[in-house]
């Protein structure tokens, strides 16, 4: 097939944020990698941070860790698990990474005496970034996310950079808008003018959308698709209807009932194939399982990053989430995931007890004091329970800590990270993080990204992966202190997973005879799973919750 000229595609939001662009740019990749082009994602976030690895989960959602080490927005994640595919640090900027590289080059005398001006030099930064990205992996499709909602301050450079692309390649530039139409309860009927002027908005950047994707409780009906026509200045067959559902992995399948990859393949001009059906077969197997409410399993995730304000937000630990279902999907089961607050059970010890009626339990990966100690309530409850257990990241280090309190009996074992000057620190800063935090130097320093480990013969984690080598992606500063791995060995834990020089604990576990599931890693293996090849050490925790 003759390779076409590369294409981009811009998704960018109207009326309010949350509108679904990540999914809609995750699903658009998804469909046109189904008909033989080769499509990667880029995610713009319009904030000053450099990466998201300064932020706190409740104000941006999770921290999606890549393998080559970046700290980056949620989207990608999603982007990753849609499209199978490794994404790299040019696949994500910011505001912050932006102006970063142009000062930088400024200091450089990159400009060569130039004035240096916002415009046009940061949409030049911007631009160059897409198409390097497109690049590096070959794509015939760039799909890019404009994050935030069309008409704000903040992504104004990024559009213009969008505007400044379609008239130096006409023909290789679109756009998507995704927007929202809302159906107040008191009047009952599905209103299109904050989509209206979402869409003058968008025109005022000199944009015009060649596909508006309508957000909304139900379906467009035809009136209100031939009102968007006629106001938005769009065709109608441009605009696709995309009503809430259950599961996100749904959508690329409603998107290709309205054969969305066949009106963007015709929109952009490029030569590809028909949809490949074998692999959309799998694909709609895979996302029939999210409707499956009868087989379900329970599953605890223990948190803290899930409260604001009033309202519950699993993004948190969006990962996790999609991991567990993987693995559950996989095994014919459903999981219903409860939030419960580590806190809560530092206030209320009674509350252990709820636990029992779950099928397994998850502790995350963590920072910091809070809830500490209601998470080594936990832990402690399920290991003397026997209720399967995983644990991520400070889910691991908390596993050491509980046992070296409650089977060691080192009643005031901690980790350094919330008792500096403690005694017994089971978790003790890496030797390599000192400096970073006498520096004060916190962005992007902690150990990140992907580092291989060896798995010990005769272990679950050994005979969850069935190979002796692994590479998962990490990130934090802490470790196992190298002094209290004899006495715990000697008290059981086993560490089935070291670095390959054996300086890291990367995974701990009881042997099987002593529990069903109680195990836990230094990594984060969510980052990893992917639909239709769930990760292994997700599926292990899985199986055994079924068991019980
Ligand atoms: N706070 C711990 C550390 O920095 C664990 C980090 C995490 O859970 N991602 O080592």
């Amino acid at each position: 097939m003759k390779k076409n000229p590369c294409k981009y595609i811009f998704v960018v939001g109207g009326v309010i944020s949350g509108v679904g662009k990540g999914i809609t740019t995750s699903s658009i990749g998804l469909i046109l990698k189904n008909r033989g082009l080769s499509v990667t994602a880029i995610k713009i976030d319009p904030y000053i941070n450099v990466d998201a690895g300064t932020m706190n989960p409740t104000e941006h959602g999770e921290v999606f860790v890549l393998s080559d080490r970046d700290e980056t927005d949620q989207d990608m994640g999603n982007y990753e698990r849609f499209l199978d595919i490794n994404l790299t640090r040019i696949n994500y900027m910011t505001t912050g990474r932006v102006y970063q590289s142009v000062i930088e080059r400024e200091r450089n005398l990159g400009y060569k005496g130039k004035c240096v001006q916002v415009v046009p030099h940061i949409p030049f930064e911007i631009i160059d970034r897409i198409k390097k990205a497109g690049e590096n992996s070959n794509a015939d499709v760039v799909v890019i996310e404009v994050g935030g909602t069309v008409g704000e301050y903040e992504n104004i450079l990024f559009l213009e950079a969008a505007r400044m692309m379609k008239i130096q390649s006409p023909k290789d530039i679109f756009f998507v808008m995704v927007s929202y139409l809302p159906t107040p309860g008191k009047v009952g009927e599905m209103k299109t003018k904050p989509t209206q002027h979402a869409v003058r908005a968008l025109n005022t950047s000199g944009i015009q959308p060649d596909i508006l994707i309508a957000r909304g409780e139900t379906s467009l009906d035809e009136k209100r698709k031939e009102k968007l026509s006629l106001f938005c200045n769009m065709a109608a067959d441009r605009i696709v209807s995309a009503p809430d559902v259950e599961s996100v992995y749904d959508i690329p399948l409603n998107f290709e009932k309205e054969k969305f990859s066949e009106k963007l393949c015709s929109i952009m001009g490029v030569i590809c194939k028909a949809p490949n059906k074998k692999s959309w077969d799998l694909w709609k197997n895979f996302a029939k399982h999210a409707h499956n409410n009868k087989n379900t399993i329970k599953i605890a995730m223990i948190g803290k990053y899930f409260k604001t304000g009033d309202f519950i937000l699993s993004d948190s630990y969006l990962s996790v989430i999609e991991a567990i279902k993987y693995s559950s999907y996989a095994q014919g089961k459903k999981p219903i995931i409860s939030w419960l607050d580590s806190v809560d059970f530092e206030t209320n010890p009674a509350k252990l007890k709820e636990l029992k009626k779950y099928d397994g339990i998850v502790v995350p990966g963590g920072f910091g004091a809070r809830g500490v100690e209601g998470n080594l309530r936990v832990i402690r409850f399920a290991r003397e329970n026997k209720i399967p257990y995983f644990g991520l990241c400070y889910g691991m280090q908390m596993m050491a800590i509980e046992y070296a309190r409650n089977v060691l009996g080192i009643k005031d074992a901690t980790t350094r990270e919330i008792e500096p000057k403690g005694k017994n620190c089971v978790i003790d800063i890496l030797d390599e993080q000192k400096d970073n935090l006498k520096n004060h130097n916190y962005g992007g320093s902690m150990r990140l990204g992907g580092f291989k480990a060896v798995l010990k013969e005769g272990t679950v984690a050994r005979a969850a992966y069935n190979k002796k080598e692994i590479d998962e992606r990490h990130r934090h500063r802490y470790e196992v202190n190298p002094d209290y791995i004899p006495a715990l060995e000697d008290n059981g834990l086993v560490f089935s997973g070291t670095s390959p020089d054996k300086r890291l604990m990367e995974i701990s576990e009881l042997p099987k005879s002593k529990h069903p599931f109680f195990l836990a890693a230094q990594f984060h293996p969510e980052f990893l799973a992917r639909p239709l090849s769930p990760h292994p050490l997700f599926t292990a925790f899985i199986k055994a919750c079924i068991k019980k």
